[in-house]
Formats: structure tokens, sequence, C-alpha cells
């Protein structure tokens, strides 16, 4: 269990893996999609052996220089360019070696090249966490994955091209790439298939093992037949039926949504690694992953709709990408709309959380955003930017928001398209001018603070009026706040524009104003203030300022203590004393239960609060005080059960208390949000 949210969020964040490794080599020299490059490639890979052998025809249509790469592993055994030999490499990296073609008077070019190499050998027992940003070519029985970033064929730099691929791999085995299935074939001997992607792509990518292939055919919203695959190890075949009718069922959500697949076929490919990645035409998630019952319902259609964003629209990296954003609030958060109001809100309220629980440094504008490298990253990236698309649906409404997202759709198809593209399919279909909302969000770090400073009820002899004044921090945000207003006569949400630094707004209420609450839907982006914000166990972790108590004082549980202390921080301890005053900043107390309780006790902190109390044998949870310190608790009842703890407490950051048995979790949970609420007298 403790390894599940973690690895949810893992999968989502290697999605665009494949890409940010595009990323890498393009950075520099801005993708030409206008160049048309086609790769024709033959390759043979045999697992057991690590060996792979490859032949690829390259064809461009213009005549300008041009830069071809291979990885550092491969020895090129043939090389032609427009019929004379192609020379020796001008670089090499420790993974790369590169040649440089010079420009041509005319004409298209023509190149041809065989190479061939050893892969390296696949390691199945790494950790999630060791597959991020891993870009080796590697190959075993049990699998055999070539990523694009890992230079297993030769490519141009800085091209968007279209290719056709034909695979050959020793009986038992079976691969793919992304793209078409043309033509697939089986002896005693042999696997073969061809693919074929004729569209401008972003690179590609090779896996291949043991698989049981299942295949099912749908209709698009075209009439054209899609093919739903699933490229299973033996051990998970009797999911594979499950994931192709959900994946069929996403693929149909998505075209209602926002308009036609753009391709095929869709595969969802098992990895012997804990990986997560989602390229065009397919996901390859790990074994393990695929057996965790959640991912069906959620990090699938993630990857699914990432065919339209991210891998049908290419984002414009160098201006942040805006894809995860947007997958997430049309995969993620909008699962969380089907399931109802209180789950949306629900992950609303963790968006903000998280947010407000970065620490300095750690945040940056949408604009730099690439891919999530770590848990910060995500935090901004997926999270902040799905909620200005909220922010915008808000604006605009659910209508007129589809509208201009079918529209960039349409109009950016098999495009690099950015923040700006955006915008304008937005005010193209609204009619408004966007300007600012786009830059607010998408250009500063940080979020406005927001507050209700003054709300008085006003007398009029007719009616019955509040007059609300609100505050925000610098700089200054245009803002649409929603209010809460409570009267006699029940509940209404109104819109406040604030465009000051204080402003004062006076409302008619249909009766007597009983009180008033700041955004009670959550749907404002904002610094939440600390007395706001739920307090939870990530505080202690990124808070470099945060000082621990460890209670037993010498032996066996001090030792413990201390390793979970040090296992708890990203920086090193600071040590207390638990005698001394309480200091301003937030605290991490650890010890044994009757030592908190005293502890507690004589500092006048709240007692061990109800929903933990006789749990388990060991219980983390946070306190708040006021001028927004934290203390967060951990109290086990012996030494073994607080050694037991090193292991798994790291993992529930996002949680306010949680309760283990050993080293397995029973219970944990979040406290409520405390609204800004100001009563009316
Ligand atoms: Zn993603």
């Amino acid at each position: 269990m403790t390894l599940i949210g973690a690895r949810l969020q893992i999968i989502r964040g290697i999605t665009c893996l494949v890409l940010s490794g595009f990323i890498a080599t393009t950075a520099s020299s801005a993708p030409s999609a206008k160049t048309d490059v086609r790769y024709d490639i033959t390759v043979r890979i045999d697992p057991a052996s690590r060996r792979i052998e490859g032949r690829s025809l390259i064809t461009v249509s213009a005549a300008g220089e041009l830069t071809l790469v291979l990885g550092r592993r491969f020895e090129v055994t043939h090389a032609l360019v427009d019929g004379l030999p192609m020379g020796r490499s001008i670089s090499s990296t420790v993974n790369t070696q590169a040649w440089w073609i010079p420009r041509r008077q005319h004409g298209q070019r023509r190149i041809e090249i065989h190479w061939r190499g050893e892969l390296a050998p696949m390691d199945s027992s790494l950790e999630h966490r060791q597959t991020l940003g891993r870009s080796e070519p590697a190959s075993g029985s049990a699998g055999t994955f070539l990523p694009d970033s890992s230079g297993w064929y030769p490519h141009l730099v800085g091209t968007l091209p279209r290719y056709r691929v034909s695979l050959e791999l020793p009986s038992g085995q079976r691969g793919l790439v992304a793209g078409r299935l043309i033509d697939e074939s089986e002896t005693t001997e042999s696997y073969r298939a061809s693919f074929e992607f004729p569209f401008p792509s972003e690179g590609i990518d090779l896996m291949a093992g043991p698989y049981a292939i299942g295949t099912d055919t749908m209709r698009g919203a075209g009439g054209k037949p899609i093919q739903i695959r699933t490229y299973f190890h033996p051990q998970i075949r009797d999911l594979a039926k499950k994931y192709r009718e959900e994946v069929k069922g996403y693929i149909e959500f998505y075209e209602t949504w926002i308009g036609e697949y753009p391709f095929t076929e869709f595969s969802v490919v098992s990895s012997p690694t804990p990986t997560g990645f989602g390229m065009p035409t397919l996901t390859y998630l790990g074994i393990e992953v695929l057996r965790l019952p959640f991912i069906r319902a959620t990090s699938l259609g993630h990857e699914v709709l990432h065919n339209w964003w991210g891998n049908g629209v290419y984002p414009d990296y160098a201006h942040g990408n805006w894809s995860e954003g947007l997958t997430t609030f049309m995969a993620d958060y909008a699962y969380k709309e089907r399931e109802g109001a209180e789950a949306a809100r629900e992950m609303r309220v963790g968006w903000l959380r998280d947010f407000s629980a970065l620490a300095s440094g750690q945040d940056m504008p949408l604009t730099k955003f690439t891919s999530r490298t770590h848990g910060a990253s995500q935090i901004v990236g997926y999270n902040k930017a799905a909620m200005v698309f909220l922010m915008m649906r808000d604006l605009l409404g659910q209508e007129t928001f589809d509208r201009a997202l079918q529209l960039f759709w349409h109009e950016q198809r098999f495009r690099v398209a950015s923040w700006t593209d955006l915008q304008r399919a937005f005010e193209t279909v609204s009619g408004r001018d966007l300007r600012i909302f786009f830059k607010q969000w998408l250009t500063r770090s940080g979020a406005p603070v927001v507050r209700i400073a003054e709300a008085v009820r006003t007398y009029s002899n007719s009616s019955h009026r509040v007059s609300i004044t609100l505050e925000q921090s610098e700089p200054i945000y245009q803002l649409r706040v929603p209010i809460g207003l409570r009267t006699e006569e029940g509940e209404e949400v109104r819109m406040l524009d604030l465009e000051q630094k204080r402003q004062t707004f006076t409302l008619e209420v249909p009766a007597r104003p009983i009180e008033v609450t700041l955004d009670p839907g959550l749907r404002l982006f904002r610094q939440l203030m600390p007395q706001e914000a739920p307090p939870i166990l990530r505080q202690v972790m990124v808070d470099e300022t945060v000082v621990s108590v460890l209670l037993p004082e010498t032996g066996e549980a001090y030792a413990a203590a201390e390793l979970l202390a040090t296992k708890l921080q990203n920086h090193s301890l600071r040590i207390f004393s638990a005698t001394n005053a309480l200091p301003t900043v937030s605290m991490l107390v650890i010890g044994l239960h009757d030592q908190i309780d005293a502890w507690l006790a004589r500092r006048q902190l709240p007692l061990r609060p109800g929903i933990v109390q006789g749990k388990g044998s060991a219980q983390a949870w946070t306190v708040s005080r006021p001028g927004g310190a934290t203390v967060t608790l951990v109290s086990a009842r012996d030494v073994a059960a607080l050694t037991a703890l090193a292991r798994p407490l790291p993992h529930y950051g996002r949680q306010s208390y949680v309760v283990f048995e050993d080293a397995k979790m029973i219970e944990r949970g979040i406290w409520p949000m405390r609204m800004q609420v100001i009563k009316i007298d």
C-alpha cells in the first residue's frame, strides 16, 4: 500500500519523459517541421545476446545542412550520403556520436546507414524513481526498451520525421513502435512486424518482450477502425481484456469532447520495470503498475488523452509545457468531477494545499515548466496549470471553453503549439481579450494571497446590504473572487472582481446577512494563508528551518528517533532541546506514547487527537500553531514500532495524520480546510 500514492504520481510524472529526451537535443535548434524527413528502418534484435542490427534509409526534402546523431555504443558499418561515403564522425560525447552533412545545391537528400551494437542489460530490479531519466537502450528476455533519447537509431537533429519501422525478433518475443501496424507475421523462428507513423513525430521508442497480444477493433468518430491492443507479459494476461475495454471507453469520451482520435491504434504495453510512459498510440506501464486496481480508472485515461495533448499537439517546451496541465484537467480532474462535486473539491484542496506547502525557491512560472523532475515541478506544471484551465472554464463557461479546445485541436494537430496558441483559441471563440489572464497566471511564480479584511452590514430602508472589503498581496492580480454569502434565507456565491490591493464591494442581499466566506468552493488559485491550509506532514520534509525534538534521551529509542528524523527531512538535522521554550519555527517531535503525551500537556498544546488515539502501533499527526508554524508529532508504542516507521512514513507527506501497525499504514487523512469566514452581526 505504501507505494500506491507515490507510484501514481510517478506514472503521471514519467509520462512525458520521452518527450523531454527530445527537448534535450532540439532546444537549441527549433525543429523545422516544414522539412519533410522520412526514416525507413529495418531492425533485428536478439534479446538473449542483446545484439541489435539495423539499416535505415533517410530521405530529406530540403537541401540544407544536417546533423546526424547515433548512440555512442553503436558501430556504423556502412554509410552513404547521396551515394558518397559519409566520412568520420565530427564529435562524440559520452553517449552520442555525430556527423555533419553539408548543404547541397538543391534536391532531395538520401542517407543510407547500417549500424550494429550491443544493448545494455534490462535491469528489472530498478526502483521506479531510478527509471526516471534513464535513457540507456536496454534488452533482455523479460523485455526490451529502446527510448528515443538513447540514440538507438540514427536520427537527424531538430526534425520531426515520419517513419516506417520493420522489426524482427526471435520466436516468443514480440515488439512494437508507435504507429499503425501495417504488417505482422510469425514463424517458428521469428516474429516480424512493420509500423508506419505518417505524421511528423518527435522520435521513435521501441519496446519488445515475451508478450501475449490481444486485439479488439472499435469504430472511431469518423467511422475509422481503431485497433485496441494489449502487449502483456503472460503473468498478467488475464487483465488484458479489461484494459482494452477501458481504452475504448476513453477514446469515445475524448472523441466526443475534443475531436477525432488522430491514430488508428492504441496499445497498452507491459514493462518489466516499474515505469510509466506515454507515447503516441501507446502507453508503456510496469507489470506491477498494471496490476494496481486504480490505474485503469485514472492513469490509463490520462495516457490515452496524451494522444491529443502532448502526442497529438506538441508543446513548445521553450515557452512552457501546457500539455500536462490540460491533460490533468481533462483526465484526473474530470474523473473527479464525474465522481461528484465533493471529490472534485477535494482535489482542488489538495492542489492548493500542496502549493502552499512548497518551500521558497521550489516554485516557478508555468512558462518555465518543461516536464516533471520532482514533486515540486508536478505541483506547478500539472496542478497549478490544471487550476488555470479550471479558472478559464469558470470565466468562459463550459460550452465556450470546449469549443475553444476543439478549435485548438483542429488547428494544431501534429504541430508544435504554445500557450500563446491556446490563448488565441480561447480569445477567438470567446471574443474576449485574455492577455492579462494568461500573463498573470503564466509568467509569475507564486500566487496571490487574498483575504476578507472586513464584512459589515450596511443599513438601508428598503433592502439588506453587506459591504465586503477584500485585500490582496502584491503583485496585484485581476481576480474574480468567489464569495459565499449566507443570509437568513439561504446561501449563494457571488463573484467579485478584485483588481486593486484593497477594494470594497457593497452587495444587495435578499435577507439579513449572517456570514461571508472567501472562495467557499476553492476555485481560485491562491496562496492559502497559514491558518487556512490544513497542516500536512510534508511541511517538515521541505521546510529547512524545522527543528527536531527527540524525546527519548538515550539508547535504542533515541537512535530510532534520530534515524526517523533524518529520513523525514531533506536537510541536516537541527536538534532542539525538549526542555526549551517553544521556538517560533516549525517542529518535528518524536517519542514514545507517554513521552509525547507528557510533552504536549506541558506545552499546553492540543492533546493526541481522538481520530488516532489508541490505534495501531504508531501514529503521526500535525498541529498548527498561531502564526503559521506547525508541530508534527510522531508517537510510537515501543522502540520496534518507532523503528518500523523509517521506511514507510516519508511516503505520507500529503497527509495530516497517519496510523501504522508496524510498517503498514492502516489509517490516514487530512484535517479539514479552515475557511476564511466572517460573521456579520
Ligand atoms: Zn502526463
